[in-house]
C-alpha cells in the first residue's frame, strides 16, 4: 500500500476538466483517453461519469432544465472536492446550460480549485451519424423528446479554456491539445 501511494504523483495540484458538447460529440472517448494518459504519468485521475451519477445520485430525475441544472451543479461539487484533493477530474458531461457552467466555475473559483472548461465542438449533424447511443435515431422516429441540439437548447460555450474540432481532429491529437493546456497551467508534465 505504501509502495502504491508513493507511485502516485502530487506534484501537480488538481484539477477539474469539464467536457461539454452535444451527445456524441466525443466527450467520454476523449475524457477515458485523456485519463489513461495521465494516469500513465501516476497522477490521480477520476472520470465522473454522467449516467452512472444521476442514476446513484439523482435517480428519477428528468432532462428539463431544472434537472440538467441541478445535476450539474452536483457534479461540479463532487468534481470540485476531488479536484482540491489533488486529483484530475474529467466530466464528460452535456451541461447545455450556461449558467449552470458558470455556477460551477465559481464554486471552483471561491474554493481556489483550478477548472478548465473544453468545448468538444462537434456539428450536430455529424454527432447524429455517429449517434453512439441510437439517440438521434429515437427523436427523428419520435420516440424521445428533449434531445439536446436538437429539439433542446445547448447553449454553446462563449470563451471555453480549449475548444475541440472532432470532426477535423483524430482522438489523439485531441487528447494532446487537452494534454498540453494542462502542461502550460501547470496541471500535468
Ligand atoms: P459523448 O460522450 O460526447 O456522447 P462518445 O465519446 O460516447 O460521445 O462518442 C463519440 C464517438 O465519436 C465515438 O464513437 C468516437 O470513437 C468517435 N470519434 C471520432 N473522432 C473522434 C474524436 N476526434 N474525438 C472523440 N471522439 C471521436
Amino acid at each position: 500500500m505504501a509502495e502504491m501511494e508513493s507511485s502516485i504523483c502530487t506534484c501537480w495540484p488538481g484539477s477539474t476538466v469539464w467536457l461539454t458538447g452535444l451527445p456524441s460529440s466525443g466527450k467520454t472517448t476523449i475524457a477515458r483517453a485523456v485519463a489513461e494518459r495521465l494516469r500513465g504519468l501516476a497522477r490521480r485521475v477520476e472520470v465522473l461519469d454522467g449516467d452512472e451519477i444521476r442514476a446513484v445520485l439523482l435517480p428519477g430525475t428528468g432532462f428539463g432544465r431544472e434537472d440538467r441544472d441541478a445535476r450539474v451543479r452536483r457534479i461540479g461539487l463532487m468534481a470540485e472536492v476531488l479536484a482540491r484533493n489533488g486529483v484530475t477530474v474529467l466530466v464528460p458531461v452535456i451541461a447545455p446550460f450556461a449558467d449552470s457552467r458558470a455556477a460551477v466555475r465559481e464554486r471552483h473559483a471561491a474554493a481556489g480549485t483550478e477548472f478548465l472548461e473544453v468545448h468538444v465542438a462537434t456539428p450536430v449533424e455529424l454527432c447524429a451519424e455517429r449517434d453512439v447511443k441510437g439517440l438521434y435515431a429515437k427523436q427523428a422516429a419520435g420516440e424521445i423528446s428533449g434531445l439536446t441540439g436538437v429539439d433542446d437548447p445547448y447553449e454553446a460555450p462563449a470563451a471555453p479554456e480549449l475548444r475541440l474540432q472532432t470532426h477535423t481532429m483524430t482522438v489523439d491529437q485531441c487528447v494532446d491539445a487537452l494534454v498540453a493546456l494542462l502542461a502550460e497551467r501547470g496541471l500535468a508534465a
